[in-house]
């Protein structure tokens, strides 16, 4: 076991990766008076909040209050609950939407971030409006102003460059049988190594997407799929928990996307579309899906289709309404979507056969019209499609994955006996998440849901261990809505 010198750096929290998950413990801990030592292997990035929608949901909010939304906890927590088709850990996914809104009122009155509710998105699975955003709706936004105000925070210092290697551990004089407990962190600093110690830990350092042998282990379908994610995604927290004995939950939960435009898949149109009233055809002209359900699993309906493409038609109705979303405006400035005069000039535009097209464009709208879809069973329609029409290929693709190493209530880690590596904390993609197994279990923002919630429990919880908050204040944390 590795010793650590007198020298060696200390706080009351280390945080291994600055990204959603990492800033947000950094920033509540140190909220609640607590040292923090942030270790971010990339300071450029991208992490996945970069690329990410930089949508998250909070139940319960001011914002939801102030524009007339009914919601809380239990409702945020059932639609999740319903989405993963039950497989979820009931007092864990409890916790994270209790978080919820407390989460986004931190941001805003104690981050100092601009925050909005997108009161009129209407997004598949939620049954209130409880997205929220900072203006520009778009993770770079999110990431730059946590960045601010992580670099504002006195108790937070940041160690850039610097890539989590090895938990360091002593035993715990207090377990029975001599368990390991959480001293510090090896990382490799400017390639040189170097220990941190603490007496807590977060694992922030993301998924596993980017890594093929956990993928073949795990997740074998999506192993050759497109991955849009960063790719830090490369598993190091399953390895590092692993080697304690910690236990992992939900490997076979992911989040996919069926709205990115190949082939690079840089850019995506977003979720918004087809509850707008956007479809979907295949090369061969033809409807192959009810487009309202959620993007995650309607990446592989589309991985299905000849080619793997399918063709997103919409109007400029809902083009003015996506183009307040970051992903989309990128897609639209990348020149992926084209406008066409008619179905006909589209079909054209896209190489797409032009009869076939047309006939389904007719059945569509025929739909639409009297809110029924014999064929597909698409339960939201939107107004009806008035070109001229605005079209763009999309693929399917893995966008992060959603297992990881298990935790408690409190964000710490745990063996597969239940019991609590002590000091050992995750969040984010570093943590099994709420969303099932598969692609469907994924209810949209239930990425930044989990990362910010077990981020808040995280960071309440290591403050009030190290005597700087009690847990009574830890319950009233969140500043109350103005
Ligand atoms: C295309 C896309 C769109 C998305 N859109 C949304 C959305 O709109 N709403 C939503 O709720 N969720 C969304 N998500 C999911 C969301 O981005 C993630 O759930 C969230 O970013 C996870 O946070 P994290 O902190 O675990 O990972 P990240 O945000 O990726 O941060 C991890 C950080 O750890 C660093 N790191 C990695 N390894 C190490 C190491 N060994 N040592 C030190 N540092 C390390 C990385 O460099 C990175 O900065 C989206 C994801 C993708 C890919």
């Amino acid at each position: 076991m590795p010793s650590v010198s007198i020298s060696t750096p200390h706080a009351d929290l280390l945080v291994a990766g600055a990204g959603a998950a990492g800033m947000m413990a950094a920033l509540v801990a140190a909220h609640h008076g607590a040292s923090v030592l942030l270790l971010e292997r990339d300071p450029g990035g991208p992490s996945n909040l970069m690329v990410s929608g930089g949508l998250f949901p909070g139940a319960g909010t001011r914002y939801q209050a102030q524009a007339g939304i009914a919601d809380d906890p239990d409702r945020f927590a059932g639609d999740a609950h319903a989405k993963a088709g039950g497989a979820v850990d009931p007092p864990v996914l409890a916790a994270i939407a209790a978080q919820s809104a407390p989460a986004v009122h931190f941001l805003a009155d104690v981050a100092g971030l601009p925050i909005k509710l997108l009161a009129g998105l209407s997004v598949p699975g939620h049954s209130a409006a409880r997205l929220h955003a900072t203006p520009a709706e778009s993770g770079r936004e999110l990431h730059a102003l946590l960045r601010a105000a992580v670099s504002a925070c006195t108790l937070i210092h940041r160690v850039d460059d610097a890539e989590a290697i090895e938990l360091l551990t002593e035993l715990d004089p207090s377990s029975a049988g001599g368990k390991p407990q959480i001293r510090g962190l090896r990382a490799s600093v400017h390639g040189q190594s170097r220990d941190f110690a603490a007496p807590a830990v977060l694992l922030a350092t993301g998924g596993f997407a980017a890594n093929p042998e956990l993928l073949a282990e795990y997740l074998p379908e999506m192993k050759g799929a497109l991955h849009i994610g960063a790719g830090a995604n490369d598993g190091r927290a399953v390895s590092l928990g692993r080697a304690l004995g910690a236990d992992l939950g939900f490997m076979q939960g992911y989040q996919g996307q069926g709205h990115v435009n190949p082939p690079e898949g840089r850019t995506r149109l977003g979720m918004s579309l087809p509850p707008l009233g956007a479809f979907i055809v295949n090369r061969e002209g033809r409807r192959f899906v009810a487009e309202d359900i959620g993007p995650s699993e309607l990446a592989a309906f589309v991985l299905a289709q000849p080619g793997g493409v399918a063709l997103e038609v919409f109007d400029a109705r809902i083009h003015a309404s996506a183009s307040t979303q970051g992903p989309y405006r990128e897609a639209f400035e990348a020149g992926k979507i084209h406008i066409a005069q008619s179905p006909a000039d589209l079909a054209h535009r896209f190489n797409i056969p032009r009869q076939t097209f047309e006939e389904t464009f007719a059945r569509f709208i025929a739909a639409v019209a009297s809110g029924h879809d014999p064929e597909w069973g698409r339960q939201r329609f939107g107004p009806t499609l008035v070109p001229p029409l605005y079209g763009a290929w999309v693929t399917g693709a893995l966008a992060h994955t959603q297992g990881g190493l298990r935790v408690d209530t409190d964000a710490r880690v745990l063996r597969s006996d239940g019991s609590v590596i002590k000091g050992l904390y995750a969040a984010g993609g570093a943590a099994a998440s709420i969303s099932g197994i598969g692609g469907a279990g994924y209810l949209p923002g239930n990425g930044l849901a989990q990362s910010f919630g077990l981020a808040m429990l995280a960071g309440q919880h290591v403050a009030a261990q190290a005597g700087k908050a009690s847990l009574r204040a830890r319950a009233q944390s969140a500043p109350p809505p103005r």
